[in-house]
């Protein structure tokens, strides 16, 4: 297992790296301790690159269970996670590892330092499970939030002296919240709301390479009113078969992608009512 993952200082104390697959993770850095979250998709030697940036002892916390987030947890004695994101977490970092393969060799990635049945038989890793808390590094402390949305067990982090969210899938330039584990968008937005309450000035999503402004945050959750994402739903069935996916536009450069059966009943209704008109 070779290491191919690129480090970039967003700011001080907290750094991105970005896997073979273009995957980002973020490690904080503290006076005492790091603290690792996510793990991409587990291609590359990921402590070999945190080695490479600190000498202290790290942790290693999962937003969420996707296999893009949580395929590289096998390289750690354990993984924080919540509670709620275990069978997610066993399924994508597991079985779907076969997915994750051809994913991998459809984009023409140099895989030569593994082969196939190698990265397929690992197995998922080791849980233990967390709760919403205070993480301190010394100097710096992470505060971790249950925000249930892109799935039921989807954490936040606020790092408080940088004034900084971490907000897991639950917001990207593109947001999918149309497989099964995720959970509606009526969820989501109470969650973007909760995190909307801390004092953050800055963001940084883990499918974007910049940290995006507080004020990018708000125009997105200001995006997610009824009358918007009705108004520029569009359909995108062919993201999951035999599931009414439609996808919106909360903001001119944003996308969300949502199952409508999951939709809060009046929305449905309010939709009902326009195609009636
Ligand atoms: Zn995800």
């Amino acid at each position: 297992m070779h290491c191919r993952i690129e480090k970039t200082k967003m700011m001080e104390n907290v750094w991105m790296l970005t896997d073979r697959m273009g995957m980002h993770m973020t490690l904080l850095v503290g006076d005492d301790k790091a603290l690792l979250i996510d793990t991409g998709y587990g291609f590359d030697d990921i402590t070999a690159a945190v080695r490479e940036i600190t000498p202290l002892p790290f942790d290693v916390l999962l937003t969420h269970g996707h296999h893009d987030h949580a395929c590289g947890a096998f390289q750690f004695d354990h993984v924080l996670m919540h509670r709620d994101e275990q069978a997610v977490f066993a399924f994508y970092a597991g079985s779907w590892r076969q997915r994750v393969w051809q994913q991998a060799t459809n984009k023409g990635l140099d895989l030569s330092d593994w082969t196939e049945e190698e990265f397929i038989r690992i197995p998922c890793g080791q849980a233990a499970f967390m709760d919403e808390c205070e993480i301190s590094l010394g100097g710096l402390t992470a505060q971790i939030l249950s925000c249930p949305g892109h799935t039921k067990g989807s954490l936040c982090v606020y790092v408080k002296e940088r004034q900084l969210l971490l907000p897991g899938d639950d917001m990207n330039p593109t947001t999918w919240i149309f497989f099964p584990e995720c959970e509606g968008l009526g969820t989501l937005i109470d969650s973007l709301q909760k995190a909307s309450s801390l004092p953050f000035s800055q963001v940084l999503c883990p499918h974007h390479n910049q940290l995006l402004s507080r004020a990018d945050f708000d125009a997105f959750l200001q995006g997610l009113s009824m009358e918007n994402v009705l108004s520029t739903s569009e359909k995108a069935y062919h993201l999951w078969e035999g599931k009414k996916v439609f996808a919106c536009h909360p903001q001119p450069h944003y996308t969300l992608c949502y199952d409508f059966e999951k939709l809060p009943e009046a929305w449905k209704n309010a939709c009902r009512n326009l195609s009636d008109d």
